[in-house]
């Protein structure tokens, strides 16, 4: 498929490839397309489906292949009224239950997209979501989860970087809202938008993914190894790496990166990396430099990151294990959420003396302001239903 054809589309296209095993059996559900600009999961999703055809390969599990933002890819923009990549929340979801007036283009095809999640899970599971994208500026593949002990461990079968915790910084990503329930969920940086490789890279992570959840065997799949050596280049000496800065842009900002930054690229502490209306922006801290903002729309300039050690990794596991999560509530200034089982609200004032990555550790991400109170959300989940 080449560009040209995503004009065709309509709503009826959304459901791209459906493809069965065994009731009892893993599903794999493919997204591509949710940013309308980022067509190379889309072309990627067209070759798997191609090479299924071809050559009547046989699954153990189920997959589904789904496109994202039809009207967006039509016009191969970001997005039309409203980012499909944050629109869920809570509150949009119970409007469709409700049969409200939906506000959005991009409204209708959440509506849509959701009542296919929720046909897909009503199987009894495990379930693997994938969600292909691409950046903006030049950069090696890579993967960005919620920190979940599930996500960890399937993202370790793909030697790329994998980037903890993005979620804190997105308000309403389509992952979040499926981590909820406990499935895991990655997301799929291919590489940059109109870079070629990204569909190599892409296509490579699709057959990788369908390997490793066991929905199709490797010897079912002819020049396997050839897609085992797409992503077989770890770019650093580390898998795991945080957030530790972000800069973000204030509306009517005039920001402008420095050219030639690529993703995962290091940086120094000082080093000029934009300015914003005329004035230079120096890096506050060392790190690598991550998702530098090259195309028009978007709502950060950049991201430092931090690699996260195998000690680290190490510890978070077997504190999660040990489930003494409940130890912190012990900590004056911390109390449970009486609403909402996976989530601690923290007194700033009060528990001055624990950071963020205390929480980290035990697994709590996301921390939203509300009252004056800091809430934890955590990423590990017995799997609830939809
Ligand atoms: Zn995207």
């Amino acid at each position: 498929m080449n560009l040209a054809t995503t004009e065709h589309l309509t709503y009826k296209h959304r459901i791209l490839g459906e493809y069965y095993g065994s009731e009892n059996s893993p599903t794999v559900v493919i997204f591509a397309g949710i940013h309308g600009n980022e067509k190379a999961g889309v072309h990627a999703a067209h070759l798997v489906i191609e090479k299924i055809q071809k050559e009547n390969i046989q699954f153990n599990g189920n997959l589904h292949l789904i496109l994202g933002n039809i009207n967006a890819l039509k016009q191969n923009i970001r997005f039309h009224d409203v980012d499909l990549n944050r629109i869920w929340h809570q509150s949009a979801l119970n409007k469709f239950k409700n049969g409200h007036q939906l506000d959005y283009e991009e409204s209708k095809e959440q509506k849509e997209i959701f009542l296919i999640i929720q046909e897909i899970l009503k199987r009894p599971g495990p379930f693997y979501f994938l969600d292909m994208h691409t950046t903006s500026a030049s950069s090696v593949p890579f993967i960005t989860i919620s920190d979940s002990l599930n996500n960890r461990k399937f993202s370790a079968n793909f030697p790329i970087p994998v980037v903890l915790g993005i979620e804190e910084y997105l308000d309403g990503p389509l992952l979040t809202f499926i981590n909820e329930f406990g499935h895991v969920a990655l997301g799929f940086e291919g590489g940059a938008h109109n870079d070629p490789s990204s569909v190599i890279n892409c296509e490579a992570f699709i057959w990788k993914a369908l390997v490793h959840s066991k929905c199709i065997d490797a010897s079912n799949i002819i020049g396997y190894e050839r897609f085992k050596e797409v992503l077989s280049n770890l770019c650093c000496e580390y898998q795991f790496f945080e957030i530790n800065y972000r800069y973000q842009l204030r509306e009517d900002e005039n920001f402008e990166m420095k050219k030639g930054f690529e993703n995962f690229e290091m940086i120094h502490k000082s080093q000029l990396l934009a300015t914003s209306n005329g004035r230079d922006i120096y890096a506050p801290s060392g790190g690598r430099i991550f998702m530098p903002l090259y195309q028009k729309l978007g709502e950060d300039g950049f991201f430092i990151l931090s690699s996260v050690s195998k000690f680290w990794l190490k510890a978070s596991i077997a504190v999660r294990k040990l489930k003494i999560n409940h130890l912190l509530r012990l900590i004056p200034g911390v109390t449970k959420d009486p609403e909402n089982n996976y989530t601690l609200i923290v007194n700033p004032h009060i528990a001055r003396f624990l950071t963020k990555e205390i929480f980290h550790l035990f697994g709590y991400r996301q921390q939203i302001l509300k009252d004056d109170k800091l809430h934890f959300i955590k990423r590990d989940r017995n799997i609830t239903e939809l």
